[in-house]
């Protein structure tokens, strides 16, 4: 058996930075060498193999790398059987179906008959099978956007974050075929032999996730507003209260989330909390 653990992420496209990102925030420490296929992990018996992000899938499932990132769309394009150990928070988009924003039809069942173009073709007939309606996926590999007004398609399915990209190539989205982000994946047998090293891997990258949703908030206030304080404050478990060296006066500390915190601020601040601190976070082992 390999000594290395191997991680296959993306060598290319939208996944890459906020993947590496990811690595680094969970303390991996590596050299990227421009991106070429393998990169050792310094302080981790791991190595990172960059593969296009559909590769990942195989060689995950290959059992080539015991870990991969890449996006749940990718896996249901690939009809997967991968378990998804962790959603990682990023890469979010849906797989639409769009029609020109002048076309007739409003619904799927609209475009029953008529020809769709996508460069995901089986998530987009396992959909309409699903829905049963009876369409003509035409499988393209790029410029699906462009292909209603080729007169290739009447119709497309297609990733979209935003919805910029389909309002300026003068689209409209009526249904959603599938939600999709950044997801870790294992190897099934690596995932018995390789337990805790995996289970260590997934219990970082959750670490950081979990840590990217939250803030660490620090206030002073008087003893006796205590109540009305904790009231405010949900946490992680109670907030931790701390006398100060003044009689009377005590320092809370509490996580919360991230989200919440300018709604928060005045609330405290009206509640009687004084120099009120708000930290980042780097990681949280629940
Ligand atoms: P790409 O960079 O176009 O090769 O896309 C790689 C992956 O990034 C896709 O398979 C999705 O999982 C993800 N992704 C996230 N947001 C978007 C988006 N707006 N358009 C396309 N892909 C996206």
């Amino acid at each position: 058996m390999r000594d290395r653990l191997r991680l296959a992420v993306p060598n290319k496209g939208r996944l890459v930075e906020p993947t590496l990102a990811l690595l680094r925030d969970a303390g991996l420490a590596f050299e990227e060498h421009d991106r070429s296929l393998v990169a050792r992990v310094q302080n981790l018996d791991v190595d990172i193999l960059f593969v296009r992000a559909t590769d990942v899938i195989e060689f995950v499932a290959d059992g080539v790398a015991d870990l991969g990132i890449t996006g749940q769309d990718l896996l249901a394009e690939a009809r997967s059987t991968l378990e998804v150990r962790r959603a990682l928070g990023y890469g979010r988009c849906r797989l639409a179906v769009a029609v020109p924003a002048d076309s007739p039809h409003r619904a799927v069942g609209d475009l029953r008959g008529l020809r769709v173009a996508t460069a995901h073709p089986n998530a987009a007939r396992s959909y309409f099978a699903a829905e049963s309606i009876d369409v003509e996926v035409i499988a393209l590999s790029g410029a699906v956007e462009v292909a209603p007004r080729l007169g290739l398609a009447e119709g497309i399915v297609d990733l979209v974050s935003t919805g910029s990209t389909l309002a300026m190539n003068g689209l409209r989205p009526i249904a959603d075929v599938l939600a999709s982000e950044a997801v870790l994946v294992a190897n099934p047998a690596s995932a018995d032999a390789r337990g805790p090293g995996i289970a260590g891997i997934d219990t970082m990258l959750g670490s950081v996730i979990a840590a990217r949703g939250r803030k660490y908030v620090m206030m002073n206030a008087p003893a006796d507003h205590l109540a009305a304080l904790e009231a405010l404050l949900p946490g992680l478990e109670s907030p931790s209260v701390i006398p100060l060296a003044h009689s009377g006066m005590i320092a809370i500390h509490s996580v919360v989330g991230a989200d919440d915190v300018w709604a928060l601020l005045p609330r405290l601040k009206a509640a009687g909390a004084s120099g009120i601190l708000v930290l980042p976070i780097e990681k949280i082992v629940a």
